[in-house]
């Protein structure tokens, strides 16, 4: 759709002031996906995504109620971008569509020290705002790979978890209340108290909607002081599942470092081949908080890691991950010069089945032709279970031809041809095989990324019932279907 052909733009721009308004196609572009691999690789194979119609900069409550009384008074998809750090195609817009920026709502609005919360506007980015506590003497305990790209009203809408979970939670524990509008413009706001049992969590509702169910503006989060001490140390298993076996005891025990991260053997020899020996697993834990209980869990889980034969490799593998935690590896470089197709896929399930996931995944990661890695990394610990964070990447064979592939009998999985065909199919394909493993052994198909829409395959067969009460609440509160259409919910089209 042509710019000009929109004609309530020049309505908008009256409505919340023309400077908010970007129609610009460099505007348009920069917030017409977020880091989903499939559309990264989908630009670089030369196919430009949908822009939307325009793009509006919040920048007070106001502006975000007024375009939502707009968009629903037209019928006009709006779609809600913190950061556009999000992994699974979230932020998609169609072209008719709003995209409603909240980069520049990120006002720190109060740190309560007594209370020990925080409250701060949506856009804010995640370094920001641990930033401005660690200078109050605070934390958050949040600390997700992609702390300088993420938004803290992104982590709601994604339901996201940081790397020392364990100890602190992941943003469901977090979170205290929040402010946020619905899709015909209705203010929401949850009450910030310690707990309450008066009914059914609304903070929950909008946990984890990906833009679906409300737009966040503010949020109030919990905060501690910072810690008096950190105490780490890495172990090297025999093998993955004695080290699995290992975290589960820690767990078990009540114990509550803040990292607990246990690498398979591929993965260990990728990240640690300097300290660990060929085909072990690396764990590594960190507990943080008063000196002496930081000293007591790692003591104790030490204790654990001994009983199961483990050895020990000193604080120096935690050391080398600290430094490293939140680079971001150079997608550009993977994709372009080395011609790989690649992502990660986070899944979870109990400690009963875990070992089975993580073994069908691989298998079936295995069987894609191409394949040159399949690994995992347990990320995310509880008492019940783990998540697992598989990593794939696959390069097209030299010998790719569709007789190669009738010859190895799997001519119906990939089409040979243009590599964007090929990419697509071999992505969806280490994709599938991941999920199906999850729900084989009645994991769950994302831990902490979301849906959005690499994950709409999978949903209905996840989510059971409770995928059908979650369509009757979008149509009650969104019945025209505006917010972040084709996201999460199937049988939308993006518009
Ligand atoms: C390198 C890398 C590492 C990562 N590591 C982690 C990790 O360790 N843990 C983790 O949990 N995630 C991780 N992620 C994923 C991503 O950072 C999270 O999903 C994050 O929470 C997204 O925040 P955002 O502000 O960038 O959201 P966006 O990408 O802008 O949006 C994500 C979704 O939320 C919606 N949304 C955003 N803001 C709002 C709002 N204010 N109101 C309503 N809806 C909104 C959007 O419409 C979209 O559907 C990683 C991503 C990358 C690229």
């Amino acid at each position: 759709m042509s710019i000009e052909a929109i004609s309530w733009l020049d309505d908008l721009r009256k409505l919340v002031g023309a400077g908010k308004v970007s129609v610009d196609s460099e505007s348009r572009a920069a917030r017409a996906h977020d880091f989903w691999l499939l559309d990264f690789q989908r630009r670089l194979h030369g196919q430009a995504p949908t822009l939307p119609a325009c793009v509006v900069k919040a920048e007070k409550d106001s502006d975000v109620e007024a375009v939502l009384k707009f968009a629903q008074a037209r019928g006009i998809a709006v779609v809600p971008f913190g950061a556009g750090s999000g992994v699974v195609g979230g932020v998609r817009p169609g072209a008719g569509a709003i995209v409603l920026d909240l980069s520049a709502m990120k006002r720190l609005v109060e740190i309560n020290e007594i209370a020990l919360t925080a409250t701060v506007q949506a856009g804010m980015l995640g370094k920001d705002f641990e930033c401005a506590l660690n200078c109050a003497g605070y934390s958050m305990g949040h600390f997700p790979q992609s702390m300088n790209l993420s938004s803290v009203g992104g982590w709601v809408a994604t339901r996201a978890s940081g790397q020392f979970s364990s100890k602190y939670g992941s943003i469901e524990d977090m979170l205290v209340c929040l402010t946020g509008y619905l899709a015909d413009g209705t203010r929401l706001a949850t009450r910030n108290v310690p707990r309450s049992s008066t009914g059914p969590s609304v903070n929950e509702l909008v946990l984890g909607s990906e833009g679906t169910l409300a737009v966040v503006t503010d949020v109030t989060y919990k905060i501690h002081p910072l810690p008096e001490k950190q105490t780490s140390i890495a172990y090297q298993f025999a093998d993955f599942a004695v080290g699995l076996e290992a975290v589960r005891k820690i767990m078990r025990a009540g114990i509550k470092p803040a990292l607990v991260r246990l690498y398979d053997a591929v993965e260990t020899k990728r990240h640690f081949a300097d300290v660990a020996q060929r085909g072990t697993c690396v764990l590594l834990l960190l507990s943080e908080g008063l000196a002496r209980l930081a000293d007591l869990e790692i003591f104790e889980c030490a204790k654990i890691c001994k009983q199961a034969g483990a050895v020990d490799l000193g604080p120096g593998p935690v050391h080398h991950w600290l430094e490293k935690r939140f680079q971001i590896p150079n997608l550009s470089e993977l994709a372009e010069s080395k011609g790989v197709v690649f992502d990660t896929i986070e899944v979870a399930a109990n400690w009963d089945r875990i070992h089975n996931v993580y073994n069908d995944a691989i298998a079936g990661l295995n069987k894609i032709p191409g394949i040159v890695n399949a690994s995992a990394h347990s990320s995310h610990s509880y008492a019940q279970g783990t998540c697992l964070y598989f990593t794939f990447a696959v390069k097209k064979p030299k010998w790719w031809t569709r007789q190669a592939m009738c010859l190895l009998g799997v001519e119906g999985l990939f089409s040979a041809g243009d590599d964007l065909p090929y990419i697509e199919q071999v992505y969806n394909g280490c994709w599938k095989a991941v999920s199906e493993a999850a729900l084989k052994n009645q994991g769950t198909i994302s831990h902490h990324h979301g849906v959005g829409k690499v994950r709409l395959p999978w949903i209905e067969r996840e989510l059971g019932s409770s995928y059908a009460v979650l369509a009757a609440v979008k149509r009650a509160l969104d019945p025209s279907g505006i917010l972040n259409p084709g996201t999460f919910f199937k049988g939308e089209e993006t518009r």
